[in-house]
């Protein structure tokens, strides 16, 4: 057995049901996912997705007291379905995307949006507004296939609605997704994949918790203390 000067513990998330845990590889993350947001602008045509990408340890539980985090003043909540990849493959044609999904969970896409706003205007990377400490809060996954269009995605900050949109609403549904996604990088077995976020998203303060919820999925909240 290879020796390490250190070892690092592999990220995972809870399994509903089960003892065992999913181990998390990747963390993947669609840009702009939703329809009303495309119809906003009065766009019929639809541009492929996009992706960027958090560190897998970035992960917290559903139910973590977070510490509000550094160089922003304007954090934002985005709820998002997460996809949990069970099975790899490279190329997945859309038909065969749903044979690769393990599971479902409710995601939180913590954004540091001032970051965000300075690094679009300057062309930057985004990494420092999107792939920062504690900014994927994923809740439990429920291992299945498919989930109903109908599904509501919602999203409270202390206790006030915030989004609330359909699952089938996405621009993109999770099918092309995975197809679009398998086409820039050959997905693996622990890849997670959250899919977008809809209209409402806006700022948690200190003090403030924040509630993602979807029909038939455990929830993922969270609070950040003053
Ligand atoms: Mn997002």
């Amino acid at each position: 057995m290879t020796d390490f000067i250190f070892r690092i513990l592999a990220p995972s998330v809870e399994i509903s049901g089960r003892t065992e845990r999913f181990a998390v590889r990747r963390i993947f993350c669609v840009g702009r996912n939703y329809a009303e947001h495309a119809r906003e602008f009065g766009n019929d045509e639809r541009d492929p997705p996009f992706f960027f990408t958090k560190p897998a340890d970035a992960i917290v539980p559903s139910g973590a007291a977070l510490t509000y985090p550094s160089l922003t003043q304007d954090l934002h909540h985005e709820a998002e379905l997460v996809v949990a990849i069970g099975t790899g493959g490279r190329d997945i044609a859309t038909k065969d995307a749903a044979s690769h999904i393990f599971g479902f969970a409710c995601g939180n896409d913590l954004t540091r949006r001032d970051l965000q706003a300075v690094a679009k205007s300057q062309r930057r990377p985004w990494d420092m507004s999107k792939a920062f400490d504690e900014s994927a809060v994923i809740g439990a996954i429920v291992p299945r296939q498919s989930i109903a269009p109908e599904a509501t995605i919602r999203c409270h900050v202390d206790g006030q609605l915030r989004q609330n949109a359909k699952i089938g609403d996405m621009t993109w549904p999770i099918a092309d997704v995975i197809a679009a996604l398998s086409t820039h990088v050959a997905l693996a077995p622990g890849d997670l994949i959250m899919t977008g976020t809809p209209a409402g998203v806006g700022p948690v303060a200190r003090g403030q918790s924040c509630h993602v919820e979807i029909d038939g999925l455990p929830d993922a909240e969270f609070r950040y203390t003053v």
